[in-house]
């Protein structure tokens, strides 16, 4: 599977982290007893949220989560649970980049017709706007259009 941002409430604010390998949710910065670098994951103890589609300006973003509390936390900190402590020494800063759509384009993807469904109950009206623009021909536009312009058909 390809590495996809996280989704972390922290602060009372959802933001998107990418870290280097979401997979393990990256590697512990904490300092071993023997001078090295940590080698444990941050996160071992299984899945604890699910994936879906968000939006992010004009883009559909996957991403995994919503992460809280101590699960966030300890994404954001990098750290394993040996060094889940305000006592254990740190090899190096968390390594995790906030999410950038511009810098993380790869991780993004116009939205499309099937994509709307997956953004929850109510997708903006510009994201709309996008997906048929995207996927609708000219002459199904118009149609749109009309259909919206003069309402159902009475009897
Ligand atoms: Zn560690």
């Amino acid at each position: 599977m390809q590495n996809i941002p996280v989704l972390i409430a922290h602060d009372g604010t959802r933001s998107l982290y990418v870290f280097e390998d979401f997979m393990g949710a990256g590697v512990c910065t904490g300092r071993t007893a023997a001078g090295r670098r940590c080698r444990n994951e941050t996160w071992e103890e299984g899945q604890v949220a699910t994936y879906e589609d968000i939006y992010v300006n004009d883009l559909v973003v996957s991403c995994y989560g919503p992460l809280s509390d101590d699960v966030g936390r300890r994404y954001l900190t990098q750290r394993c649970r040996v060094h889940d402590s305000p006592d254990a020494v740190a090899f190096c800063d968390p390594e995790w980049e906030r999410f950038d759509p511009a810098r993380h384009h790869e991780m993004t993807r116009k939205p499309s017709y099937n994509s709307l469904f997956m953004l929850g109950a109510e997708p903006p009206p510009r994201i709309v706007a996008l997906a048929l623009h995207e996927h609708c021909g000219e002459a199904e536009r118009r149609l749109l259009a009309s259909l919206l312009v003069e309402g159902p058909a009475r009897s």
